[in-house]
């Protein structure tokens, strides 16, 4: 069935479109309410609060889909700060013409993610607009923050390694394929990084200063790091993780891969001492195989980039427009 404006009216039609796509994935108590808002029950610490929404086009790609997207997404910036991720809200701005199949794909994708992430969606909202079956999604985030734990983009020190979960670009690389008809068998990264950063925190990791790198790219994220925390980061261009084909690929289009995102990937910097331990956890732990440890901190300002042959680049964010949308 194609969606169309009675689905948005808020009758009949909008009340069977969330029943029976929406609530039918998506089921928890919280939810199964449908109150006009979701009671949660508090935790101690401080509560972490993220939104982000979802653009992306194609609505499905190798590797993912807009509905894992807008979970990990959300998701993984609430574990940047530590938080343990608990509640998710999710909104859906809907297209005319939207098949009901594509929702109940995104829908089925979006529990799974969640239920692999930890989370519960408890409250959502949709809405129809007349256009041509596009989808957009936002997501808001809760979770807990323990006191005593401070990570923040500030708190990267003079003496820190730079710790990378995996190889760059993948997303970036997955879409820009599909978006230009090009077949190739590289796949969205696409992931919550709950486990991870529960490898990482129970294991007592001092981490200071955290970033998912997406939107930007690695060079963009870092920085934002060295600028927040008044340090340098020094990255070595032969560390950087690389999927072969992701890396011809780049090559072949001339693209940056510090400037292409993922979504499923985090930088951590943490004390030099703990650097080895923190790099076997990530190894260990799903979505983490090809961490690295590509930099330090020193004193000073900015990115730098050491090449294979003994030369030293500057690295800023990214200027423009950055390809395709990607998220
Ligand atoms: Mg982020």
């Amino acid at each position: 069935m194609k969606i169309t404006l009675a689905e948005g009216a808020g009758g009949v039609s909008t009340a069977r479109l969330i029943s029976e796509v929406f609530a039918k994935h998506f089921q928890n108590p919280i939810l199964a309410g449908m109150e006009d808002a979701a009671l949660l029950p508090a935790e101690g610490g401080r509560i972490a609060f993220t939104t982000d929404s979802f653009v992306v086009t194609p609505l499905f790609f190798r590797g993912g889909d807009i509905g894992r997207l807008s979970v990990a997404g959300t998701v993984n910036d609430l574990l940047m700060r530590g938080a343990t991720p608990r509640y998710l809200t999710a909104a859906f701005i809907i297209e005319t013409g939207t098949d009901t199949e594509t929702l109940d794909r995104i829908a089925r994708s979006m529990a799974a993610t969640a239920k692999e992430a930890g989370v519960i969606i408890v409250a959502g909202d949709t809405k129809v607009v007349e256009g041509n079956g596009q989808v957009f999604i936002n997501t808001t985030g809760v979770g807990f923050v323990p006191d005593g734990l401070e990570i923040s983009a500030s708190r990267a020190k003079t003496g820190d390694i730079v710790l990378l979960s995996g190889t760059l670009g993948d997303h970036h690389a997955a879409l820009l394929s599909a978006r230009m008809g090009i077949e190739n068998a590289i796949e969205s990264d696409a992931a919550p990084l709950t486990a991870m950063m529960q490898a990482l925190l129970s294991a007592g990791i001092h981490l200071h200063a955290m970033r998912d790198v997406t939107r930007g790219g690695l060079g963009t994220v870092l920085t934002e790091l060295a600028e927040a925390s008044e340090v340098r980061i020094e990255l070595k261009e032969e560390a950087l993780p690389l999927a072969p084909a992701v890396k011809s690929f780049s090559g072949l289009l001339g693209l940056p891969p510090l400037y292409m995102g993922n979504e499923g990937k985090l930088v951590a910097l943490l004390p030099a001492e703990e650097g080895e331990r923190a790099l076997e956890l990530v190894r260990s732990s799903p979505y983490g195989e090809n961490a690295a440890i590509i930099g330090t901190v020193t004193t000073g300002e900015g990115v730098i980039l050491r090449t294979a042959l003994g030369g030293i680049r500057r690295v800023g964010p990214l200027v423009g427009e950055g390809l395709p949308r990607i998220c």
